[in-house]
């Protein structure tokens, strides 16, 4: 099913014009969202991190927050599923074939809902191989990792490398060379008992399910720090996983060959059984 601009219809029956400058040109923002019994897990911070996005780019919302909460209510009400995964995608709309967007005056807004698997329940459980991309990911002087734009191409080479590496997953690092975040995930390790993260600042979207991580290693007094990682620190972690709403969370097996000395080791374990109580999910 999707929502299009306001009305629910079959997902197969909706379209937008070849004209859209989110087609043509990447030009739009948009959310992966999940809902676990019915309910939307952190809406609200998805949708704050949708319009932020869309101020950025000077994109009219043509709807409020109100209104693509009720939305989305509709849509998994008409889809009667319990648990699975949104679109909100929010494009520039039609207008003449330059780049320029002022002529775009009605942006398209649509949510489709479906279910996603980002890796199978067999990588989930015995961790993913994942390897670090020659792509970077764009510095915030290009485009600023916190916006979350339709532009997924260096994401989609580095998870390319990855697939013919033969590997589940791909790293991506910024242009100094440092841990920015998978190709549609963040990265965390544990080393002495402590996890690790990389700031934002280097490179990695502010990922709401990662900020969901550090809140819940808070709660559970596992220590937490952001800081800057290297290859180094992936290959030599005692454990390694990636989060997003995608993903959720999936221990790590292996970085580039080097086997993560514990895949799904204690604080994986720990952190994956207070998300999963979190989100409901069972
Ligand atoms: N990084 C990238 C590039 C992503 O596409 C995603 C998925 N939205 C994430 C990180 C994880 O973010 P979140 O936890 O908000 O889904």
């Amino acid at each position: 099913m999707c929502w299009l601009n306001g009305t629910i219809i079959p997902a197969s029956e909706a379209s937008v014009s070849v004209l859209d400058h989110g087609l043509l040109y990447g030009d739009g923002v948009f959310e992966g969202i999940r809902f676990y019994n019915g309910k939307v897990f952190k809406l609200a911070e998805h949708l704050q991190r949708l319009f932020d996005s869309a101020k950025i780019l000077q994109l009219a919302m043509p709807y409020n927050g109100q209104q693509l909460t009720r939305a989305t209510q509709a849509l998994i009400d008409a889809c009667q599923w319990s648990n699975g995964y949104i679109r909100l995608v929010v494009t520039r709309g039609q207008g003449p074939m330059g780049l320029d967007p002022r002529p775009c005056h009605s942006p398209n807004v649509f949510i489709i809902v479906g279910q996603l698997s980002v890796v199978g329940d067999d990588i989930r459980k015995r961790g993913a191989k994942v390897i670090i991309a020659s792509t970077r990911r764009l510095g915030a002087d290009g485009l600023d990792p916190r916006i979350k734009s339709l532009n997924y191409l260096n994401h989609i080479l580095a998870r390319m490398e990855a697939n013919v590496a033969g590997a589940d997953e791909a790293i991506l690092l910024n242009a100094a060379g440092r841990v920015a975040e998978g190709s549609a995930d963040n990265v965390f390790v544990v080393r002495h008992g402590e996890l690790l993260t990389p700031p934002v600042i280097e490179g990695a979207l502010a990922g709401i399910t990662r900020q969901t991580i550090i809140d819940l290693a808070n709660a559970l007094n596992i220590s937490c720090k952001e800081v800057a990682l290297a290859p180094y620190d992936l290959y030599t972690a005692d454990e390694c996983f990636l989060t997003g709403t995608g993903a959720e969370l999936i221990p790590v097996a292996s970085v580039d060959g080097r086997e993560i000395s514990h895949c799904n080791g204690e604080i994986t374990q720990r952190l994956s059984e207070a998300y999963k109580q979190l989100t409901g999910a069972s």
